[in-house]
C-alpha cells in the first residue's frame, strides 16, 4: 500500500501519477538541488511544458499495486539539468522527465525543441537560458 499523487501539467492538463515509493527516491537522489523534497520540477511529457509539482491541487489516494517505476517493465526517469541564463552560475535548472520505458537519452534529446521552462529556476533563482541546452541529461537509478 502506497500514496500516488496525480501531477497535472499547466498547459496540456496531462496527468502523470507520482508513485510515492519512486518519488521518495528521486526527490533524495535530487538532494540539494531540490529545495522542497516535494516540489519537484517535472516536464510534461505530452507538451513538453515545465512546471513545479503542487502536491496540494489534486487528492491523493492510496493503492494496493506495485510502483511500476519500480518494476523492470516500467517507465524510466530522466534528470535534466538546463544552462540557466547566467553564463556565471555553475546552478542548472533541473527538471524531471517522467517517460515510458522505451526512451533513450537520444530519445528525450530529441524532445529538447518542444520544451518550455516558463519560469523555472535554478537554485540561485535564474531562468533556463533560451534555447534549451543541456548541461547534463542522464537516467536517475530508482530501482
Ligand atoms: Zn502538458
Ligand atoms: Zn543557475
Amino acid at each position: 500500500m502506497h500514496f500516488v499523487y496525480p501531477s497535472k501539467c499547466p498547459v496540456c492538463g496531462s496527468i502523470v501519477l507520482l508513485h510515492e515509493p519512486s518519488l521518495e527516491r528521486i526527490t533524495r537522489h535530487l538532494g540539494s538541488w531540490s529545495r522542497d523534497g516535494w516540489n519537484i520540477n517535472l516536464l510534461c511529457a505530452t507538451c513538453g511544458r515545465g512546471y513545479t509539482h503542487d502536491h496540494g491541487e489534486t487528492p491523493s489516494y492510496q493503492t494496493e499495486s506495485e510502483d511500476p517505476y519500480l518494476l523492470p517493465s516500467g517507465p524510466t526517469v530522466f534528470h535534466a539539468a538546463l544552462k540557466c541564463d547566467n553564463e556565471n552560475c555553475e546552478s542548472p535548472v533541473v527538471v524531471i522527465a517522467l517517460r515510458d520505458r522505451g526512451a533513450t537519452e537520444e530519445s528525450v534529446t530529441a524532445e529538447l525543441p518542444k520544451w518550455n521552462t516558463a519560469d523555472l529556476t535554478c537554485s540561485r533563482g535564474n531562468l533556463a537560458a533560451v534555447p534549451l541546452r543541456f548541461q547534463k541529461l542522464f537516467f536517475v537509478p530508482i530501482d
